[in-house]
């Protein structure tokens, strides 16, 4: 058996968060808010 290709997963980095300069995973790397900060959707100008 054959498995399906998958493009595996970026290993998550620690990046700095363009919010609250914290530092946190970043899982893909147009990720560049917190977790917490993005769930505030505070973030989002405009
Ligand atoms: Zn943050």
């Amino acid at each position: 058996m054959k498995k399906p290709e998958v493009t595996h997963p970026q290993d998550a980095v620690i990046r700095s968060c363009l919010k609250c300069r914290d530092h946190f995973e970043s899982t893909w790397p147009g990720e560049r808010i917190c977790k917490r900060c993005k769930s505030t959707a505070a973030w989002r100008e405009g």
